[in-house]
């Protein structure tokens, strides 16, 4: 439990709320403690020349609404409320405005931040660790892993902390940030794929399908692939550009029927069958 129970004032060479924002992600990894906004302040507007350029409330995430008595009573829930007090206040003053104030830093150090870190649980600990927010970097290797299943994903990282940090491994492997859960990876491949996809409703997935039937076949530089609707149903065949060059050199091809099918692909449970 950390002791530091005072409100503590420091000054910082931030100019922007960017600045402040790439200062506390630093910050949240160096301390190991994940900040959420508890108050945001909004700039007056109708001053002309705005004196304060930001002015936000945070607290440890450790501090949540708790669960309800009857939710409580009825299962076991882990919850990561400990009602902790730790806080902080952040101002960044506009520089460019003329000021009566006697403030010699406020040139350099225009940012202020009233911090009380007292936090009320401990904060190496794996019960803590496990609540972090999952890194950019770790982000970034689940996407360049999600070629494979979001599951799979999440077990090639845990191999690649494990031959990295051998004996050390249970301690890493706590930590949400460099080792996420498999819900998150499941939400991020989601994200991903409808960003790469298009969306899976109705209207949405018939023009995204068509979209990329044409650029199948510009790609290919034949026609290869064809939408059709058939009983309200999308129907998609494809004859790849390998399948076109067996019917047409292989006389037999055409003779034969070789059907496989299966079911249940994907969330909306399309079919796929080779013929
Ligand atoms: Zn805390």
């Amino acid at each position: 439990m950390e002791t530091l129970s005072k409100y503590n004032t420091v000054r910082l060479p931030l100019h922007s709320e960017s600045e402040f924002v790439k200062w506390l992600e630093e910050f949240n990894e160096l301390s190991y403690t994940t900040w959420r906004v508890k108050r945001t302040y909004p700039p007056p507007s109708d001053r002309q020349f705005v004196k304060v350029l930001l002015k936000k409330e945070y607290r440890c995430q450790h501090d949540t609404r708790p669960e309800s008595a009857l939710t409580n009573s009825k299962r076991r829930v882990a919850t990561k409320n400990t009602s902790c007090k730790a806080d902080m206040a952040v101002t960044i003053r506009n520089v460019k405005t003329k000021s009566k104030s006697a403030d010699i830093l406020l040139e350099k150090f225009p940012t202020t931040l009233r911090i009380r870190f007292s936090h009320n649980h401990r904060i190496m600990c794996a019960d803590a660790l496990k609540y972090r927010d999952v890194s950019k970097e770790t982000i970034h290797t689940l996407c360049e892993l999600f070629k494979r299943r979001p599951t799979a994903a999440v077990e090639m990282v845990k191999q690649e902390l494990l031959l990295k940090h051998g004996e050390n491994y249970p301690v890493i492997a706590a930590n949400r940030a460099l080792c996420p859960d498999i819900p998150f990876a499941h939400r991020l491949y989601t994200k991903m794929f409808k960003e790469l996809y298009g969306d899976t409703s109705d209207v949405k997935m018939m023009s995204v399908l068509e979209s990329h039937c044409q650029q199948y076949n510009e790609e290919m530089e034949s026609t290869c692939m064809v939408l059709k609707i058939v009983n309200n149903k999308p129907i998609i065949a494809v004859c790849t550009p390998l399948m076109k060059r067996t019917h047409e050199t292989i006389k037999h091809a055409g003779e034969m029927v070789f059907m496989d099918a299966s079911s249940n692909m994907d969330r909306n449970n399309c079919s796929v069958l080779y013929f």
